[in-house]
C-alpha cells in the first residue's frame, strides 16, 4: 500500500501520540495534479490548494477536521462568461486504525482507514470542494443569460429585442379549418 507514498494530499500522522484526547495542526499546501470539480466549475491542473487542519487521536482512529481553500475557475451557466470562485471549505474525516478496521471487516466499508501513520485526505477534500460547488454556476444572481435565437447576451440587448420565428408546432394550424375537426 505504499505505491501512492507520493500523493500531495497524504499526511504522515507520526507526530500525533495514539491516545485519545491528544491533538496536531498541520498545514501545507501543494499544485492540483488534476483539476477538481464539476464540468462548468473547476479547480484546474497547477492551482494551488492549501489544507489546515487538526488530526485528534480517538479511541478508534484519527479525526481531521480543517479547512481547503482553493480557486476554481469555470463557465455561467446562462451566459458562459467566465467566472472565479474563492473555495473556502470545512472537510471532517474519521480515519480508523487499520487494527480496529480489520477487527471488523463486514462493516465500515465506506469509512477510510490509516495506512500505517498515513492518512490520505484526497477523497475527502475532493468530496467537500464538489460539494461546496454549485451544480449550475452563474455569474450573477440576475444573469440574464443568451437569447436562445441569436446567442447574444440578453443583458446587452435592446429591451424590445426579438426574432420573428413562427413556432413549427402553430405553423401546422395554419391550414386548420375547425369545420373538419381534430386531427388524430
Ligand atoms: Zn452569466
Ligand atoms: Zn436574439
Amino acid at each position: 500500500m505504499n505505491s501512492k507514498s507520493q500523493s500531495p494530499f497524504k499526511v504522515n500522522l507520526h507526530e500525533l501520540p495514539r491516545r485519545a484526547g491528544e491533538m496536531r495542526e498541520y498545514a501545507f499546501s501543494f499544485p492540483a495534479a488534476e483539476p477538481i470539480g464539476v464540468p462548468l466549475l473547476q479547480i484546474t491542473a497547477g492551482s494551488q490548494i492549501s489544507l489546515a487542519f487538526k488530526a485528534e487521536s480517538v479511541d478508534d482512529g484519527v479525526l481531521i477536521t480543517g479547512q481547503v481553500k482553493s480557486h476554481a475557475v469555470g463557465e455561467c451557466g446562462r451566459c458562459l462568461d467566465p467566472i472565479n470562485q474563492e473555495i473556502d471549505q470545512r472537510f471532517q474525516e474519521l480515519f480508523l486504525y487499520a487494527s480496529r478496521k480489520s477487527e471488523n471487516p463486514e462493516e465500515d466499508d465506506e469509512l477510510f482507514v490509516l495506512d500505517g501513520d498515513d492518512a490520505d485526505l484526497e477523497i475527502a477534500v475532493r468530496d467537500a470542494v464538489i460539494l461546496s460547488m454549485p451544480v449550475n454556476p452563474i455569474c450573477s444572481q440576475d444573469c440574464q443569460g443568451l437569447c436562445p435565437q441569436c446567442g447574444e447576451k440578453w443583458a446587452e440587448l435592446p429591451e424590445d429585442h426579438s426574432h420573428e420565428v413562427v413556432d413549427p408546432r402553430w405553423s401546422g394550424l395554419a391550414g386548420w379549418n375547425p369545420s373538419s375537426g381534430p386531427e388524430k
